[in-house]
């Protein structure tokens, strides 16, 4: 490990991640300055907490660096742009984020780590991935952009044998020496460009999380740029790329035969040329989308030496979280399924391809998204379409364009109570065997404070509706 002692490191923003690694490296005997943009009453009560043990707070002025500054860590959501960067740059020192910190401090004698990224799915694949681990007896964990920081997963007093970790794209941008086991990326599809700069800055920055993989790089079949950015990796020797797929597997690949989830990289009885791992229905929610996850999170799994067995009984005990495909309840003959989590088209268009027919509700904050692919691709299943929010009118006009005859409602609202009167308006469109499926391909902060209260409101309005209208 690096001696730390009188070492001048700078954090950038107090926080989940500032206030953890300022303390991590106050401990080892670093001089720490933590820099703050924001000077509110919260941050003024953690920087005294942390002035106490001896780590100096600048708040209100992020921008600044400290002379002498040998090293910054950065809170993963600090834009690449900030003038802090650029004064780091030009002294010549280094920027880690607190993936990186929690790396370079034990991350290379600490559990091996399944690293899990992608525009979507991500927390869902690692959760399957954790279930399946702890079904073959390993002791685990979910960490990373999941909630749990690696610096405490890596620094705590938890043994582990193997670490599911989830990267975003952020994370992953500063975090230039991480080396994974194995690691997957699950799709690409544009999304935080803003932040980035570019779609090719974005990919780059998902792909590093297959540099310096041991055993596999997992990649999508369907999309290939996931796989040329397994080409593009410098991997160890041996390390093997493993496609997962809807269809029929490939050699190294892990696919769907007949209902059948199969494994065609890792085969355990040398007789056979593919092994038997579980049932779609083993899957839930079973739709397409959801069997990819689970079958990137097997690929890992498998990669670590996990047995068919446990692959099974993993994807059998896992349980979706909240606001993702979440069945609510069922009306009158339909179907009221919440995901909320949605917030980009391409995981709406995900949620839509699961269904037939729909009535769809959509709208929110688009963050600079447009509308005509999703729509033209989900068109024929559209039973109707219930629209709120501050940018509903970039879906309609997209519907106009793309499919003219399916009945929309435009609810001129984007308060709170709009979802009441949305879920009633889909419940007038929708026929029995439908589902109305709340996906908004949008973000919710125009109208909520996030997409669980979203979904929450959706789910009163139905549970309100089955209430009064199932009779
Ligand atoms: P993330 O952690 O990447 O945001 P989640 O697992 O929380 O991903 O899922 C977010 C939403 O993305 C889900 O509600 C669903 O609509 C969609 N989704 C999940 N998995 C996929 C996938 N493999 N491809 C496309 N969309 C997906």
């Amino acid at each position: 490990e690096l001696d730390w002692r009188g070492k001048h490191v700078t954090v950038a923003g107090l926080g989940v991640s500032g206030i953890p690694a300022a303390r991590a490296l106050a401990a080892r005997g670093a001089v720490v300055t933590v820099v703050n943009d924001g000077d509110d009453e919260r941050s003024r009560a953690q920087a005294a907490e942390l002035e106490a043990e001896g780590v100096a707070v600048r708040l209100g002025d992020g921008a600044t660096l400290p002379a002498g500054t040998e090293l910054v860590v950065t809170a993963p959501g600090w834009q690449p742009d900030k003038p802090l960067f650029a004064a780091a740059a030009e002294a010549g020192v280094e920027i880690w984020g607190d993936v990186e910190l929690a790396w370079r401090l034990r991350g290379p004698d600490a559990a091996p780590w399944l690293a899990v990224t992608g525009t979507n799915g991500k927390t869902t694949t690692t959760r399957m991935l954790v279930s399946i681990l702890e079904a073959a007896g390993l002791r685990t964990a979910a960490v990373g952009n999941i909630g749990v920081s690696l610096l405490d997963a890596v620094l705590g007093d938890e043994e582990y044998d193997v670490l599911a970790v989830e990267l975003s794209s952020y994370q992953l941008h500063w975090a230039p020496s991480v080396r994974a086991h194995s690691a997957a990326v699950l799709n690409l599809a544009p999304d935080h460009l803003d932040w980035h700069g570019s779609m090719e800055a974005y990919a780059a920055d998902k792909g590093r999380i297959y540099e310096g993989n041991r055993v596999a790089c997992v990649y999508n079949v369907a999309d290939p740029a996931t796989e040329d950015l397994v080409r593009e990796a410098d991997v160890e020797e041996g390390c093997r790329a493993i496609g997962f797929t809807l269809g029929t597997p490939g050699p190294s690949q892990l696919g769907v035969v007949e209902g059948i989830l199969v494994d065609r990289a890792f085969v355990e009885n040398r007789q056979k040329n593919a092994q038997e791992l579980a049932e779609v229905a083993d899957v839930r929610p079973p739709a397409p989308h959801n069997i990819a996850n689970a079958l990137a999170a097997a690929a890992l799994a498998r990669a670590f030496g996990v047995d068919a067995k446990a692959v099974r009984d993993g994807l059998r005990a896992f349980r979706p979280d909240p606001h993702r495909i979440e069945e609510v309840a069922e009306v009158g003959g339909v179907t009221y399924v919440d995901d909320s989590k949605a917030t980009n088209t391409h995981a709406a268009e995900a949620s839509l391809a699961a269904y037939d027919p729909i009535v769809w509700i959509a709208g929110g904050l688009a963050k600079g998204a447009t509308f005509d692919e999703l729509v033209e691709r989900s068109a024929k299943r559209l039973r109707g379409v219930v629209l709120i929010g501050a940018d509903r009118a970039l879906i309609r006009e997209a519907l106009a364009r793309h499919a003219p005859e399916v009945p929309v409602v435009d609810l001129d609202r984007t308060d709170t109570g709009a979802m009441s009167e949305a879920v009633r308006e889909a419940a007038r469109l929708a026929r029995p065997g439908d589902t109305v499926l709340l996906a908004p391909a949008c973000a919710s902060m125009d109208m909520f404070t996030n997409y669980n209260k979203r979904g929450e409101a959706f789910a009163d309005a139905v549970r309100a509706l089955a209430a009064t209208g199932d009779a």
